[in-house]
């Protein structure tokens, strides 16, 4: 089934109420009912069968977070093309990798990089460019406008291809995962079942829309619910807490919960009506998912996923379910099967660190023109290898170690970064840290950390390296310390240890 057809069947009976509110002010009380998004998306659907397209066309969107862009999105699931989502962060370069790579029938941006844009399209073969500002300016909306506000789905099975989004190329060069009607679909279902979604439910969105977390569990978990979001365009820890009240559910990125507790509003009586606060895209340092605790009475929902497969597990949200464990991820979900294997190929027992595997009908088709590292992602046997590297307990709780990327082999041995962190961040003084491998001579790779110290702290690397001896086996220890003011992250909160190794690449030599 199209998507989109899933989602319009959930809306209320009372298409006047209010759907999505725009949350970070100068909006003059303005809402979108859920009559303005039927509407509005069939305006955009019908605009876009009246550029008699190729059936499933990219349309490639690189703007500023807006209603109006989640709009388009579903315009674009209507319409039957796939919906291809940009970082408002990628400069020229990266467009011109997209764009030529995904080769859009139709790019949409915003007006003020209209120029370049449309020249690195029109040379890529696109064949109409439209522009979307934050303030509902913009020639897609002045030419939809035109066009009749109903429109018939278009017939779509559940396998095909629905949006195809970027990964975040923190391990390397970003690649397209092709994600069906049907993976996206089924995942949102199993969430709404699992997370308890419930009529009176409020989503404060506070994401970036150009990432699964903002664009799919965030946005379809709202619309499938017939749940009203407050909209913020961007994260403003005061803006967020000030509506918090209002609002039942909150997804963010670990930045955002360290951002929250920055604030001296951000207690208790803020979260009086919440139900759920979820975290995830990046791993949650187990110091803030206890002091989220303490000061908002809440348990942090931490769950793990991928542009690749959306959601794949998450701790439980009702209690009999069992406890929300710090430091992990929790239950792989409902119809998704998650193994871990070593090097060889061999099932490794509970406990035992491999990497991660997955099947299920949320994990995606391939990477879009890359066949040859589509087959090098999957097993033989079918199984989608996510590149993450972890253990599951005993009692089915899924634990990320890092990312097999990011292991580092030195003189033969096997340092797990994440393993080393924690023991870091356990130092006094150390907020948290970052340990990468950078090229030795006599080693192959040697052990380098990056620390940042508390506010008001000051660490002595010599002084780190002494603690850690006597702690963890001498391998693991870092030959060398560095102290940084902050680590480098992408927008999503992932720390880029890729640019950690370019800096320090000539550390041992
Ligand atoms: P690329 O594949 O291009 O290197 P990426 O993997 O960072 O980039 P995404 O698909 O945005 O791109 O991110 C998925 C990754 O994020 C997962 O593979 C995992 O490493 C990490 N991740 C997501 N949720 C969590 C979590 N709760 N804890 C730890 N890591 C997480
Ligand atoms: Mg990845």
């Amino acid at each position: 089934m199209n998507l989109f057809s899933a989602l319009r069947q959930a809306f209320p009976a009372d298409l006047d109420a209010c759907a999505i509110e725009p949350a970070d002010g100068g909006t003059d009380g303005r809402f979108y009912s859920w009559r303005d998004l039927d509407q509005a998306s069939a305006r955009i659907a019908n605009l876009l069968d009246s550029l008699a397209l190729p059936p499933a066309s990219r349309i490639a969107v690189q703007v500023e977070k807006s209603v109006e862009a989640l709009l388009l999105y579903l315009g674009v699931l209507r319409a039957g093309h796939v919906f291809l989502p940009l970082n408002t962060a990628y400069q020229a370069a990266e467009i011109e990798y997209f764009i030529g790579n995904a080769e859009p029938a139709v790019m949409v941006c915003s007006g003020k990089n209209f120029t370049w844009i449309s020249r690195l399209a029109f040379k890529a073969g696109t064949t109409h460019v439209f522009t979307l500002n934050e303030d509902r300016t913009g020639t897609l909306l002045d030419r939809a406008a035109f066009h009749a506000d109903e429109h018939q789905p278009a017939v779509k099975s559940g396998d095909d291809l629905a949006a195809i989004l970027y990964t975040s190329g923190t391990t390397g060069r970003s690649k397209g995962a092709m994600l069906s009607h049907g993976n996206l679909l089924s995942n949102a279902e199993v969430l709404k079942d699992y997370w308890g979604w419930q009529t009176g439910d409020v989503l404060i969105h506070a994401l970036p829309i150009f990432h699964v977390h903002g664009l799919f569990v965030a946005s379809h978990g709202a619309l499938l619910n017939g749940s009203k979001m407050l909209w913020f365009s961007r994260f403003d820890p005061r803006a967020v807490i000030a509506r918090l009240p209002e609002a039942t559910v909150f997804m963010g990125v670990p930045t955002l919960y360290v951002r929250l507790l920055g604030e001296a509003g951000f207690n208790r009586e803020a979260c009086r009506h919440m139900r759920l606060f979820i975290s995830g895209s990046a791993p949650l340092l187990i110091e803030t998912f206890n002091e989220f605790r303490e000061r908002s009475g809440h348990t942090i929902l931490e769950r793990y996923g991928m542009s690749e497969t959306v959601m794949l597990t998450s701790n439980p949200y009702r209690p009999e379910d069992g406890e929300r464990r710090g430091g992990t991820v929790g239950f792989a979900l409902p119809g998704v099967s998650l193994r871990v294997r070593d090097d060889q190929g061999h099932e490794l027992p509970a406990g035992e660190v491999g990497g991660i595997e997955v099947r299920g009908p949320n994990v995606f088709s391939g990477y879009w023109r890359m066949p040859e590292k589509t087959r090098e992602e999957f097993t033989p046997d079918g199984w989608f290898k996510t590149g993450d590297v972890g253990k599951v307990s005993a009692d089915g709780y899924v634990t990320i170690v890092g990312r097999s990327k990011d292991l580092i082999i030195t003189g033969g041995y096997n340092v797990y970064p994440a393993e080393v962190e924690g023991f870091l961040n356990e130092l006094p003084g150390v907020a948290e840290s970052a340990v990468i491998g950078a090229p030795h001579p006599d080693f192959g790779e040697g052990v380098l950390a990056v620390v940042v110290p508390r506010p008001g702290a000051s660490v002595d690397p010599a002084g780190l390296i002494a603690a850690l001896k006597g702690r963890i086996a001498g391998f693991k220890v870092p030959k060398q310390v560095f102290v940084v003011a902050e680590l480098p992250r992408n927008t999503m909160g992932k720390v880029q240890k890729n640019l950690l190794r370019e800096r320090h690449q000539g550390a041992f030599h």
